[in-house]
């Protein structure tokens, strides 16, 4: 899930800071936080690393730092940022190799199995929740450079064996830091990790073989799902090393907020105001659904608080299945601003309830009676308890 912390202040710099000053901020912190160095808490120290990594990633890039200036978190939807949630520390390293280069953690050399996974955003209303939906996503990803096919080389030119690798694609580096000496093999710096070189670069991607690339998926969202889960779309995510399977693409859902339903699991609540005469004498209202309005039958005496059930006008189970319900419950309102009549009749109403008296406000008043008549016994045995006191 990407932080809603703000990037700044995660790497500590302040606004206008040169990219330079987010290199050191990021590299001082995210050395203090790594698990080999941090003191703290290891969750707390982890949480942190992943959060300095996405702002990092975001701030040292002008085009996702322009969008996240001009527009916050919001502005980064569908920027193809990485999902650090499910990175070990080695994977982020090999990430921001150049920051790190030569820092010898002891895992810093373990490179992805498989391509690194990415992450955007869907929102959706509680109406395409209860049906589900087909969203078409657009988001960029680093992919293979179409005009070599991610082999580096000018289309027509030879590939030929990698010279500072010896064709493995990895070299081995021992170093001296402030852990001890540490070995650690990494990605070929020459050849990034293929083995083999082009004689002539590609000119499209510098004959890295990567280019950035907008991508146009479709993905389906199922019925019933809830705020903040996540849809794993296996294989969308950028391509890993050559004979490896792509990363996923994670999309968080959120859920707007409806104005007048409110979920409870995936049941629908309504907190529906209704009319004093409704309420005492009965009669329709019509109801919100997630379908438009509907006709609901108020029965007579309906009491405040009182809940009414609309069968199957709620979600579906995630899983699928029968749908739930729709609770509506009703707010009696007492009648404000009368004019003279409306005074006269409820005055006139008022005098004839006393002889219509309902059983449970007769009850109530009862067990109060009886109630108070039982304190004013205490009371009075209270205070001749203390003239008890008082005169020994
Ligand atoms: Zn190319
Ligand atoms: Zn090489």
């Amino acid at each position: 899930m990407p932080t809603q912390r703000d990037y700044y202040e995660i790497l500590g710099v302040n606004r206008n800071a040169s990219g330079e000053e987010i290199k050191r901020a990021y590299r001082k912190l995210a050395l203090k936080y790594h698990p080999d160095s941090f003191d703290g808490d290891k969750k707390d120290g982890e949480k942190r690393f992943k959060e300095l990594a996405e702002a990092y990633e975001v701030l040292s890039d002008q085009r996702k730092r322009q969008r996240y200036d001009q527009f916050g978190h919001e502005g980064l939807r569908g920027a193809g940022l990485h999902d650090y949630s499910n990175m070990g520390f080695g994977d982020i390293f090999s990430m921001f190799e150049d920051i790190f280069g030569g820092m010898g953690f002891g895992n810093a050399g373990t490179v992805a199995e498989r391509g690194l996974d990415l992450e955007t955003e869907v929102e959706m209303s509680l109406e395409e929740v209860s049906k589900g939906m087909e969203q078409t996503l657009e988001f960029t990803r680093m992919d293979f450079c179409p005009t070599c096919h991610g082999r580096g080389a000018k289309p027509g030119t030879d590939m030929q064996r990698c010279s500072t690798c010896g064709g493995y694609g990895q070299v081995q580096q021992k170093t001296q830091s402030f852990f001890g000496v540490a070995v650690r093999v990494t990605n070929c710096p020459d050849c990034h990790g293929r083995g083999e070189m082009a004689k002539e670069s590609c000119e499209d991607c510098d004959g890295t073989g990567r280019t950035t690339r907008q991508q146009e998926i479709t993905v389906h969202i199922p019925a019933g799902i809830r705020d903040g889960q996540v849809v794993r779309v296996r294989g969308q995510g950028e391509p890993g090393k050559v004979g490896t399977r792509r990363g996923d693409l994670h999309v968080y859902v959120r859920v707007r907020p409806h104005p007048l339903l409110t979920r409870r699991g995936d049941d629908l609540v309504c907190q529906m105001p209704v009319s004093f005469p409704v309420a005492a004498l009965g009669g329709k209202i019509s109801v919100p659904t997630l379908e438009g309005p509907e006709k609901l039958d108020v029965p007579a005496g309906s009491q405040n608080g009182d809940v009414l059930t609309l069968k199957k006008r709620g979600l579906p189970p995630i899983g699928g299945g029968r749908r739930r319900d729709l609770h509506i419950q009703i707010f009696v309102e007492v009648p404000r601003n009368l004019s003279d009549e409306q005074h006269d009749l409820l005055k006139q109403f008022a005098k004839l309830e006393g002889d219509n008296i309902s059983q449970r406000r007769k009850g109530f008043l009862e067990t109060m009676k009886s109630y108070f008549r039982g304190k004013s016994k205490d009371k009075q045995n209270e205070a001749d308890d203390a003239t008890d006191n008082d005169t020994p």
